[in-house]
């Protein structure tokens, strides 16, 4: 039963040659972050920090973020959470920003093209997450639809400048142990030779990049025939990517939700895939499917 199917997915994924796969859970808070410690998690691979902002007439400030933060770090233990910087726009209109839907639409201003327009709203993320990251398990940064490789190096200075601060002022906080950025726009799979030489992971966001590959808007149901993860175009823009990576000698993750389909879980890590990152309900299906057909 379920209780046993749990007890099976604790500990890690170790490929034939020895080398592990890391099976990873995306939570948006505290009791998400539970449930994927007891569904087996080795890690947290995205942590949708955009969750903690919604249903409020106002953002929280920096105190009020590093203090959130830091309950669901503290969820985990020593284990490792990828924090992902705020993605609004797209499918992800939050009520305290009152954003336009065209302009803030899929092909809009979204994700790290938001935060890039608003400079404060990033640093007091930027600081809150490396304040919440103190004394707590590794934290890896990561920011959301990234498109060009000068916006990787962007995000990967702004850190290091935010960091420089917390450490003039005296400040406690811990520095990302990697700093990344998602793999969700064509343009990023394409040129990712040049992102992973600016920065020291990719994620994949397959549910946006599935949509920008198909030109199938992810919430419209009239096209979701079209919405097709599984296509052999996203399949093959994926091996461009993956191929890429390694190359670069960075770790690369799937989080979007193929990489919690048993056959893609296996796929992906065959493609040479490091991370695979899902909703905490797939990871002992996926972790068995890996278990027995690896090799
Ligand atoms: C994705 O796009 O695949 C992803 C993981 O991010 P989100 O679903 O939050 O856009
Ligand atoms: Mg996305």
């Amino acid at each position: 039963g379920r209780e046993r199917a749990r007890a099976a997915a604790a500990g890690p994924v170790v490929r034939p040659d020895g080398t592990p796969v890391t099976v990873s859970a995306n939570v948006g808070g505290r009791a998400e972050a539970r449930a994927a410690l007891a569904a087996g998690a080795d890690a947290v691979g995205l942590l949708r920090t955009e969750l903690l902002y919604v249903d409020r007439p106002r953002l929280p400030g920096e105190d009020e973020q590093a203090a959130e933060l830091g309950a669901v770090l503290a969820e985990l233990g020593d284990r490792r959470a990828v924090v992902r910087t705020l993605d609004v726009g797209g499918d992800k209109l939050l009520p305290a920003l009152d954003l336009d839907p065209w302009r803030h639409g899929p092909l809009g201003v979204r994700g790290v093209r938001y935060a890039f327009g608003h400079p404060d709203l990033l640093r007091t993320q930027l600081r809150a997450v490396l304040r919440a990251a103190y004394g707590r398990g590794e934290v890896w940064l990561m920011a959301p639809m990234v498109t060009v490789a000068a916006e990787a190096r962007r995000f990967r200075l702004l850190v290091e400048e935010v960091a420089g601060e917390l450490a003039a002022a005296g400040t406690a906080f811990a520095r990302p142990a990697k700093v990344g950025v998602m793999v969700e726009v064509p343009a990023a799979a394409l040129v990712a030779d040049e992102i992973c030489a600016e920065v020291d992971f990719v994620s994949v966001g397959s549910n946006d990049l599935t949509q920008y590959v198909m030109a199938a808007d992810r919430t419209n149901d009239a096209v979701g025939d079209l919405y097709q993860p599984g296509h052999e175009a996203v399949w093959r823009l994926l091996a461009t990517l993956v191929d890429a990576a390694r190359s670069a000698g960075r770790h690369v993750a799937v989080c979007g939700e193929l990489a919690g389909e048993p056959d893609a879980a296996v796929r992906l890590v065959r493609m040479g895939v490091d991370e695979l990152s899902m909703a905490p309900s797939g990871i002992p299906d996926v972790k068995a499917a890996l278990r027995s057909r690896l090799g």
